[in-house]
């Protein structure tokens, strides 16, 4: 069987452009392939400042009963901690010494989210696609499902298992990138021009899968939306930014295609847009949170659930890395 690995930092509540960009299509894979899915809690201290143990376990708990809510079924997927699968550090090591300084130093994400930081920003953080890396090469990965801010890691990732082959031998499968169509940048609803994100700032930025009916309609009520006159409702994510967003997260939450959307709206105003998407994130984002909390309340279950993922992970990971271990000639 072909085999998926993809994962979530838990660095806050997922968002629907977590999941339109990605858990939904983690769901539909778990039907055809062996899927891997991740928490990856070692990648989220590379930009957390405080050091809260009770939070990062509890925010990791959060992660997994949102997969679960969503649909990540534990029988059929492995759903695993990072920080559990020790292989996942040693073959960074030595991927490390594959890396270059230059390939690294032109990440956008990295380049991003050190903007303001300068000399306080910590390595890890610029290491981060080198354990990416590691994360996905160590289980022989055929397919990533990521949104599409994660495509420029995954050509990294690429780029290094052939240079690690080429070099000491032919051992990491070379993993396909799959970033959907549609709905794979889902926006800020403030800023259409910035992708959204679970550790923004502004709340208002985003739309969490637990966020409630009043929260939902308050936010999207809010949301930018494009000032040329006279208003219309077409998927231009160039020209109208802020109506194409919302037009593509209503189509990847209620499963309407964007042309289908386009025609239902075309003579209809941005209010009545705006309220359809209201109506819909509330519905679907409703039965996620009512087993969310369902899910969440057994923290027995959730840790076993990890303790077995991280079982079978381990027994995977260790195959790979010892081939690696030969052919360094460690
Ligand atoms: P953070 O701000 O902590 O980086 P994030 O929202 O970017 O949070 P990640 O954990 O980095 O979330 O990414 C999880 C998955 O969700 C990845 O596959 C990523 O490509 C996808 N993803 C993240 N943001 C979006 C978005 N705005 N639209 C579509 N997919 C997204
Ligand atoms: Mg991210």
């Amino acid at each position: 069987k072909l085999l998926v690995f993809s994962g979530t930092q838990p660095s806050g509540k997922l968002t629907i452009g977590n999941y339109i960009g990605a858990i939904r299509h983690w769901i539909v894979m778990q039907k055809y392939y062996e899927c891997m899915y991740c928490i990856a809690d070692l990648h989220l201290i590379s930009t957390v400042s405080s050091s809260n143990v009770y939070a990062f376990r509890k925010m990791s708990l959060d992660t997994l009963a949102l997969y679960l809510a969503c649909g990540v079924d534990p029988n059929v997927s492995t759903i695993f901690m990072q920080s559990h699968v020790p292989e996942h550090t040693q073959l960074n090591w030595l991927l490390n010494c594959c890396a270059y300084y230059g390939e690294l130093s032109r990440m956008t994400q990295f380049k991003e989210k050190s903007k303001f930081k300068q000399d306080s920003v910590n390595v890890g953080l610029f290491n981060y696609p080198i354990l990416m890396a590691a994360d996905i090469l160590l289980y022989q990965t055929n397919f990533v499902p990521v949104g599409d801010d994660q495509k420029q890691h995954l050509e990294f990732t690429c780029n290094i298992a052939r240079r690690f082959n080429n070099k000491f031998g032919t051992v990491f499968t070379i993993p396909k990138i799959l970033v959907p169509d549609f709905g794979s940048r889902i926006m800020s609803l403030l800023n259409p021009l910035k992708k959204m994100s679970k550790s923004d700032q502004d709340s208002n930025n985003y739309i969490s899968l637990l966020d409630d009916a009043t929260l939902i309609s308050k936010k999207v009520k809010r949301a930018i939306t494009d000032s040329d006159q006279p208003p219309a409702i077409y998927y231009d994510p160039v020209e109208k930014p802020g109506v194409s967003n919302l037009l593509a997260i209503l189509s990847g939450i209620g499963g309407e295609s964007i042309s289908n959307l386009e025609l239902i709206f075309k003579n209809k105003t941005y209010s009545c847009l705006k309220s359809n998407l209201i109506q819909s994130l509330s519905t679907v984002l409703k039965q996620i949170q009512n087993r969310y909390f369902n899910e969440r309340s057994n923290e027995n279950k959730l840790n076993n659930i990890l303790c077995v993922g991280a079982k079978k992970a381990r027994q995977k990971a260790n195959l790979t890395l010892k081939k690696v271990y030969q052919l360094i000639g460690l």
